[in-house]
């Protein structure tokens, strides 16, 4: 077990790095976590670190014009967006492969990792899982 509490996103992170979505669960009542926190939002008991399915519904985007940081410029314009994961937690993320014309609330996204700004790192991103 990994302790949510050390380091709060380290588990996250490097799990990103072996291409694997891992949140927070709650080991006493099976709430999953988002953002990471020391005790569960639902019953106040102790969080592990577990595999997510990678499957969720598109709920919110923008288009990104203006580069937010230097490292960013090669990437615009990009979406930002807010995906519901069926584990019932909202994640900030990147749609990637579809334009936002094509996108519509609801959608299904499936998890992907793409290199992030950051040297030797990945980062999950999501793509649309329908036609
Ligand atoms: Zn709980």
């Amino acid at each position: 077990m990994i302790s949510v509490s050390s380091g709060r996103l380290a588990p996250y992170r490097e799990a990103a790095g072996r291409g694997v979505l891992l949140l927070p669960r709650c080991v006493d009542c099976g709430t999953w976590q988002w953002p990471p926190r020391a005790a569960c939002r639902h019953c106040g008991g102790a969080p592990d670190w577990r595999e997510a399915s990678g499957g969720g519904r598109l709920s919110t985007w923008s288009v990104v014009t203006r580069a937010p940081r230097p490292e960013c410029q090669a990437d615009v314009p990009y979406v930002v967006a807010f995906v519901e994961l069926d584990e019932g937690v909202r994640l900030f993320t990147r749609i990637v492969g579809t334009g936002a014309g094509a996108l519509r609330t609801g959608l299904r996204v499936r998890c992907r990792f793409a290199p992030s700004p950051e040297p030797a790192v990945s980062i999950p991103v999501f793509v649309v899982a329908e036609g």
